[in-house]
């Protein structure tokens, strides 16, 4: 030790640097640190909006109360206890639980569920084998491939609880944020990078905005869940215009009053199970400008959202209280400057998807190099399968596997002269590369089988259809069949060409399981619509011949769209 200060020279040296570099900043009076004030580093956003509405005599749902009781990512030793003890989480704690991506799934299952984060879906295959391995030695044996390009494990004991979340960082994966009141998967096109038709690689944006999200702990106060998605502009869509805030490329030419180049239009406020599509808000980003944009509006949200009323806590209902203009205004005074605008028209218009693009083998941008999509039967691989994908993506590939929000996956830089391999491979899994037009395209949620709210068997009840009309159809088209366990509609049922909602049919003494049959919808830029009910609630088990005799219907007496 030397001087008065007690410090050592090298402590000295550094303490300096550390207290001048500060000084620098103070002195300057700039850098973006000093255009406003430091964004709060506890949960005070939403501590303030709860604070708003007590303020003004409302009254906070059950789960803003207990958020506001307990921190979430307080729980660690609560999750301990309870896996020492082999309990599971109870009352509202079940909610709050949540926040670490552990969702006890009772009466469906008396287990755990964890559901991941995938930044763009990509992973590598050391993580799929890690996976495979924690599935057959802490979970069910499987996996389930996810509406927003990510991964459930199931059946997950009480014990086993603490061990998936250390097995998941120690794969480099999260599972944090994943369930609750927070921003779930940031999706991203699939074939980000190797697309010979995208705009933009959207992996950085949705690599920056997941990573954000995880280091910033005021990001986790929102009212209710809120989805974003990056689409790039290429063959295969990731349905952005079904999220809160989704993100299109898009090229401006010259002629418009800014550089021509690749550009970000904005639409907000997707929520198809509310019957809404995001709208575009007239806003032209650059790439860069994605992120810190998405984080005001979310910043906005978390202010404003309606946090007395969990039917009406989702972001379309802010905007539709307040109107764009108001909603843009104040997440323009959030981030610190105006944002640019330019009619959507002006934009080259985006190319229509390759519905069957995320099925069948590829040509990537990359010569000589292929993706190849393989349908996974509605979403799910075995820990045998996760593995034979692992080897596959390993030995013929970069390693690189992408999932896809239809549930299914790509396994990308294939040589040419190893397709024949990887296609051998693929059916030796019992997988299909070649799956048929009803296949590729049956989406179905989790269902009954693992979910409380379901009122029937989705994803047992999606093989016999899609068993029933293969025998009997053939397709020339791709058909997108979407089958939803309940109202929440993590199926998309409403953008399906056919959509089912599951619902209890009474038969006298029982009720059995069957479906709300929807038809018409679609989304991205083959056309937004919401399917529209053409019959009411059927027993599944007369649900078959029913989409078969619609189908039949349909081929026979279908107009080319350009004969209007
Ligand atoms: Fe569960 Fe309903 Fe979502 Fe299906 S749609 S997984 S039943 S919450």
């Amino acid at each position: 030790m030397s001087g008065e200060s007690g410090f050592t020279p090298e402590q000295q040296q550094y303490l300096q640097g550390f207290f001048s570099g500060l000084a620098a900043r103070g002195q300057s009076g700039g850098g973006q640190a000093a255009m406003r004030e430091a964004p709060p580093s506890s949960h005070a956003l939403h501590l303030d909006a709860q604070d708003r509405v007590l303020a003004a005599g409302g009254k906070l749902v059950a789960e803003e109360t207990a958020k506001r009781k307990k921190d979430p990512f307080q729980m660690w030793d609560e999750i301990q206890d309870n896996a020492d003890a082999g309990r599971f989480p109870k009352g509202i704690d079940v909610f709050l639980t949540k926040f670490h991506g552990l969702f006890y799934v009772a009466p469906a299952q008396d287990s755990y569920m964890c559901r991941l984060r995938i930044p763009n879906g990509i992973l590598n295959s050391f993580q799929m084998r890690g996976l495979a391995d924690m599935a057959d030695t802490l979970a069910g044996g499987y996996a389930d491939v996810t509406t927003r390009a990510n991964l459930q494990l199931r059946e997950i004991g009480a014990a086993q609880a603490p061990a998936v979340l250390m097995g998941l960082a120690d794969l480099g994966l999260t599972s944090r944020g994943s369930g609750a009141d927070n921003i779930r998967n940031i999706t991203g096109s699939p074939t980000a990078g190797i697309d010979p038709h995208e705009l933009i690689d959207t992996r950085p944006l949705c690599r920056a905005l997941h990573h954000t999200i995880l280091n910033h702990r005021e990001l986790y106060g929102l009212p209710r869940k809120f989805n974003a998605a990056f689409d790039g502009g290429g063959d295969i869509g990731v349905l952005e215009d079904t999220n809160d805030v989704g993100f299109v490329a898009v090229r401006v030419d010259a002629g418009h009053g800014v550089e021509p180049g690749v550009y970000f239009r904005c639409e907000l406020g997707g929520i198809t199970g509310h019957l809404d599509f995001a709208r575009d808000t007239g806003l032209l980003l650059r790439p860069g400008d994605c992120v810190p944009v998405a984080v005001a509006m979310i910043r906005i949200f978390i202010k404003h959202g309606d946090r007395t009323d969990r039917r009406r806590a989702r972001l379309k209902y802010l905007l539709d209280d307040w109107g764009f203009d108001r909603f843009i205004a104040e997440s323009e005074a959030e981030l610190g400057r105006a944002l640019p605008r330019l009619p959507r028209a002006a934009c080259v218009p985006r190319r229509a998807w390759s519905r069957q693009g995320h099925i069948g083998v590829h040509a990537q941008k990359q010569t000589g190099l292929n993706y190849i999509g393989i349908a996974l039967p509605v979403g799910r691989m075995t820990s045998r399968q996760m593995r034979g994908l692992a080897d596959l993506a390993q030995s013929l590939g970069s390693g690189t596997i992408r999932l896809t929000v239809w549930q299914n996956l790509l396994i990308s830089d294939i040589p040419d002269d190893k397709i024949a391999a990887a296609k051998a491979a693929i059916t030796a899994l019992g997988l299909q590369w070649h799956a048929s037009a009803i296949r590729a395209g049956m989406v179905a949620c989790t269902g009954s089988t693992g979910c409380k709210f379901a009122a029937s068997n989705t994803k047992g009840q999606a093989m016999v259809l899609a068993d029933h009309l293969e025998a009997r159809l053939q397709l020339d088209q791709p058909i997108n069949i979407h089958l939803t366990g309940c109202h929440h509609s993590c199926a998309q049922h409403y953008i399906g060409d056919i959509g089912l909602l599951a619902a209890k049919v009474d038969r006298g003494d029982d009720a059995v399981e069957g479906y709300v049959v929807h038809v018409g919808g679609g989304a991205g830029p083959d056309g937004q619509a919401m399917a529209r009910e053409i019959y009411p609630a059927t027993a599944f088990d007369d649900l078959p011949p029913l989409i078969e005799r619609m189908l039949r219907a349909y081929l026979a007496h279908r107009r080319d769209s350009t004969e209007d």
